[in-house]
């Protein structure tokens, strides 16, 4: 599928500006005679000069990557503050995002002491089982009740209310089973949680909005380590089961309840060490103690905001390259 936009730039401008955000992130583009084409996971976008301008065409293999590529240079662009006015060919006004699925609630269990499991049925989960492993579940603002984002004639999409009025929170898809047309996934439940809450009144049946897949995909290397807490759980559960059978490595988990332990399915040679919550226990403790091979590795930590943010420092002090590490913010606790 393909979109395309001119923008009224001065095309060497915009090649270059292409090339050196290209550079800077690392992604791989090549050079051909017209222009830049740069490749992305979701896709290809080409950039060459028209008219004084610069044309840009997106192509993707469906319309939700298509629609995840726009909006990636959308954002690149209104970042850059160029061409704010831009229109793609391709859009389907008063429509939701191609990425946005309503779904119901099949079931909603408490199945460890700390995490509920909530089940979806709809006709478009199996997306969700690739090229992502998370969503955004949907809750509009009070204001807006009832509405849902919808795509402008411009292409961009329209959040009734304004985006940040709407609690966007991120979830990990645990499981999908096509054939049934569920999705599963777990809350870890805290105290003062909007989700914990919301998952306390659900029943069959009840309508959810749900918006992805979007985020990392899984870490590629010989040997991995993966730090989580309660809450990246599920995303080490599915990365586990996941990975080639030959991978090594260690899985370091740390739960608020010892009954919180599943069994997770894991390649044989990667170990998983549970820890639970107490006096001097901390994912930054373990890492410190963590031996690193010298290549092919990647270490991969999801926790809390301010534990992921030292654990960076460590791992780059430790001498792991960007491209070897995973450091990723799951969530904040609030300054009191
Ligand atoms: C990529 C990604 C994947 C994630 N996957 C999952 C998942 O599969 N399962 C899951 O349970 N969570 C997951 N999370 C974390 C989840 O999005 C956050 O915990 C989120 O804040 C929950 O939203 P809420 O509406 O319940 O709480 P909010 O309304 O956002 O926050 C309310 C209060 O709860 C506090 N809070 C938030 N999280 C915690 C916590 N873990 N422990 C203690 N206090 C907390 C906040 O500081 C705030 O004070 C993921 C996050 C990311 C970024």
């Amino acid at each position: 599928m393909q979109t395309t936009t001119f923008l009224d730039i001065p095309p060497e401008f915009g090649l270059q500006m292409i090339k050196a955000q290209a550079m800077e992130r690392s992604l791989p583009f090549d050079e051909p005679p017209d222009g830049v084409t740069l490749h992305l996971p979701l896709g290809q976008i080409h950039a060459c000069g028209e008219n004084g301008g610069l044309r840009l065409t997106l192509n993707a293999s469906d319309d939700v990557k298509l629609h995840l590529l726009q909006e990636v240079v959308d954002h690149r662009l209104d970042e850059a503050a160029v061409a704010l006015d831009r229109r793609w060919s391709l859009t389907n006004p008063g429509l939701v995002p191609p990425n946005l699925t309503f779904a119901t609630v099949a079931s909603c269990e408490h199945v460890y002491p700390s995490y509920y499991r909530v089940r979806l049925s709809g006709a478009s989960l199996e997306r969700f089982s690739r090229d992502g492993l998370h969503f955004r579940l949907l809750f509009p603002p009070e204001s807006h009740i009832g509405q849902w984002p919808f795509v402008l004639g411009s292409g961009r999409v329209e959040w009734p209310g304004g985006i940040s009025q709407w609690h966007r929170p991120v979830y990990t898809t645990r499981s999908v089973d096509p054939e049934n047309g569920t999705l599963d996934f777990d809350v870890f439940a805290h105290e003062g949680g909007r989700v914990t809450d919301w998952c306390k009144t659900l029943q069959p049946g009840m309508d959810v909005a749900i918006m992805g897949p979007g985020g990392e995909w899984l870490p590629d290397a010989a040997w991995i380590a993966l730090f989580g807490d309660e809450t990246a759980l599920p995303a080490i559960a599915r990365i586990l089961e996941s990975l080639p059978t030959e991978t090594s490595g260690v899985a370091t988990i740390l739960v608020s309840d010892a009954h919180d332990k599943q069994h997770l399915k894991t390649p044989s040679g990667m170990a998983v060490r549970w820890l639970v919550r107490g006096d001097g226990i901390s994912l930054l403790n373990e890492l410190k103690q963590l031996e690193i091979p010298d290549d092919n590795r990647f270490v991969w930590i999801a926790s809390e905001r301010s534990e992921v943010n030292q654990a960076r420092d460590m791992l780059a002090d430790r001498g792991l390259q960007k491209s070897e590490m995973r450091a990723a913010s799951y969530w904040s606790r609030q300054q009191s």
